[in-house]
């Protein structure tokens, strides 16, 4: 549900920034490496349980699981001798958890796994990657991961929501080309169309979306080849049209109007599902709808850094926003009580959300939006497996894959429950949640002895460069390099080099030339400045409260943009204009995501991503 522009400020560097990071964070990328422990998935029975078999509850049962599969269920299970005993008492089990809307790359199935999701249903990744994964998960690897079915390349026009990602896509011309762009999608791998109907007004904003004789067209080429065709929409409006063109479900709830009296008949009467995906409504509307998580007791000990500064972070509001997220809860318990099948889906890793963890929310969403605990529960299990035709999976009974969770408590009762994990299984294979956890123990240890270390030597002044001895050289840290999209793909360039001639009058300052290339769909081209002792290794410099530079240029737009190792990969980024007259500009650090300088990876100097030659001059270059 990425459709703002000014999301370009920040979360559309995702794809293209976590390649850049994926190149320079060597040695973060080891925090989730450990393979799975492969264990045998040999029998065991879970003993007095409260199974929530994926419909309804069973108040004292035992499961018995062999060969990955569910054998048998029931009270006093007679179980073959040397059977390994779980003992389930004061505790429930519920099928693993289905995630009908997320977007998949990294470690994301593996962050899933560790909270119970044990499948994903992707709304739009990169295909390619999607089926290395499913063809390593039909090799019997993946066991610490969650599985996937995926849409793999959505249905937009050019310039529409899903290109901003930095990932090249085709895009649909027109309704005549219906059938052969949803015939290469399934080609591809699609496991279900996923199509873009959405123009950013709801939002405040405007960008070019499907007309309706494309969107009736790309689902009939859908239906033609029994695909279920899921609709993206983000006003009411946007929601009418998908149903009345045939839609089998939506992707979203709105949140721009209140439910019209008619509007959950009308999709019921259509036979459509919702995803409601009232976490990333809620972020979108500009609360972090994860904040919650970070500070559980039982899930922040699995919540990585990065994970968690997703989690803290919510959508910008625009001017002429018609959004309420009171709305989107009044969709949900309408179309709830019309009937219509919701099925839980997060939209992770969106700002708010994060893979697996943010699951726990969209539970206590939907308990809040009127259904019953174990209506939501059905919403992540059952539901979601009958409506996308995963026979295997999605409740507890006998032949169908052991994907388990087992939680503390009561969840048919108190919806929050289901964070109390004590244990998870794939295909019966126990998920090694104890390592994860001691990774990220790891993690945070690093990260408190970086907040503990001592600011870099030569940074006490503040000033990185002012040029004036005619060459690069900075106070500290690694130096000035050049940065642009060329590592992902691109082929924007940039050279910087001394030129006579500075701020305040002074003799030298540092000029920055290049061009941005259209050739990779979200290009950079710039200087970047290593605070640390090599590039992308933290520097703290939590002493210091802005970053200060002069700059003039040739009137083009320019980002500041700053990473840091605990906001992960994405950088934070701020926009500055120059001009030819040199111009001062101070940029508080808290600006940048709320950073306290404590972890300073890179700071960036870099053109917009506007097509086309640029030059501008940097000079007296600090950090106050
Ligand atoms: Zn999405």
């Amino acid at each position: 549900m990425i459709k703002s522009s000014a999301i370009s400020s920040s979360f559309s560097y995702l794809f293209a920034m976590q390649v850049v990071a994926a190149l320079c964070l060597v040695g973060s990328a080891s925090l989730h490496a450990q393979s799975a422990t492969q264990a045998t998935s040999s029998a065991f029975v879970i003993r007095h349980a409260r199974v929530f078999d994926g419909e309804h509850t069973l108040p004292n049962a035992d499961v018995l699981v062999e060969d990955g599969r569910i054998k048998a269920v029931g009270a006093n299970l007679k179980v073959p001798a040397a059977t390994r005993e779980v003992d389930g008492s004061g505790d429930t089990l519920l099928p693993g958890l289905i995630d009908s809307h997320t977007h998949v790359w990294d470690d994301a199935l593996k962050q899933a796994l560790i909270f119970g999701v044990t499948t994903e249903l992707d709304m739009f990744s990169d295909i390619k990657s999607d089926i290395e994964f499913r063809q390593e998960e039909a090799a019997g690897k993946n066991l610490d991961a969650a599985d996937l079915r995926t849409a793999g390349t959505l249905v937009t026009v050019e310039k529409g929501h899903g290109t901003e990602y930095g990932l090249k896509i085709p895009v649909l011309s027109s309704a005549a080309d219906a059938q052969s762009f949803v015939d290469a999608r399934i080609a591809e791998g699609s496991d279900y169309i996923k199509i873009i109907y959405d123009d950013g007004s709801a939002y405040g904003i405007s960008f070019p979306t499907l007309s309706k004789e494309e969107l009736a067209a790309v689902v009939a080429a859908a239906h033609k080849r029994r695909k279920l065709a899921v609709v993206h929409i983000g006003s009411q409006a946007g929601a009418r049209d998908a149903i009345e063109a045939g839609a089998d479900g939506l992707a979203h709830t709105f949140e721009d109007s209140p439910p019209g009296a008619d509007f959950a008949e009308m999709v019921k009467s259509r036979h459509a599902f919702v995803v409601a995906t009232l976490t990333v409504n809620e972020s979108v509307y500009g609360k972090a709808s994860g904040a919650s998580l970070v500070t559980d007791a039982e899930l922040s000990p699995y919540i990585d850094a990065a994970a968690a500064a997703n989690l803290n972070r919510a959508f910008p509001l625009h001017q002429g926003s018609k959004l309420n997220f009171a709305y989107a809860l009044a969709s949900v318990t309408a179309l709830h009580n019309a009937r219509v099948p919701v099925l839980a889906g997060t939209d992770a890793p969106n700002p708010g959300t994060a893979h697996g963890v943010s699951i726990h929310r969209e539970l206590e969403l939907l308990v809040q939006a009127g259904l019953t605990p174990e209506e939501a529960l059905a919403a992540a299990t059952s539901l979601p497996a009958r409506t996308f035709g995963l026979t295997d999976r999605g409740r507890i009974a006998p032949g169908l894959r052991a994907d388990l969770l087992l939680v503390k408590g009561d969840p048919t009762k108190s919806i929050t429950d289901t964070r109390a994990i004590v244990s998870v299984w794939k295909t019966g294979v126990e998920d090694d949640r104890a390592s994860f956890r001691a990774a990220i123990e790891k993690e945070k240890a690093a990260a408190a002895r970086q907040q503990a270390s001592p600011a870099p030597a030569g940074s006490e002044s503040g000033l990185i460069s002012d040029f004036e001895d005619g060459t690069t050289k900075t106070n500290f840290g690694a130096g000035w390099s050049i940065s642009t999209d060329t590592i992902a793909g691109g082929k924007s360039a940039a050279e910087m080099k001394v030129a006579n001639g500075g701020a305040n009058a002074s003799k030298h300052s540092l000029q920055i030339t290049g061009t941005v290339s259209n050739a990779f769909a979200y290009p950079w081209a710039g200087v970047m400045f290593s605070p640390g002792p090599a590039p992308f290794a933290p520097a703290n410099l939590s002493a210091k409260k802005s970053i200060h530079f002069w700059a003039r240029g040739d009137g083009r737009s320019y980002r500041v943009m700053v990473f840091t190792a605990s906001g992960g990969r994405i950088p934070a980024t701020k926009n500055f204009s120059v001009t030819a007259d040199w111009k001062e500009f101070t940029i508080p650090l808290l600006d940048f995501n709320g950073t306290d300088g404590h972890d300073l990876m890179a700071i960036l100097f870099a053109s917009s991503t506007d097509v086309g030659a640029f030059s501008f001059q940097i000079d007296d270059v600090g950090l106050n």
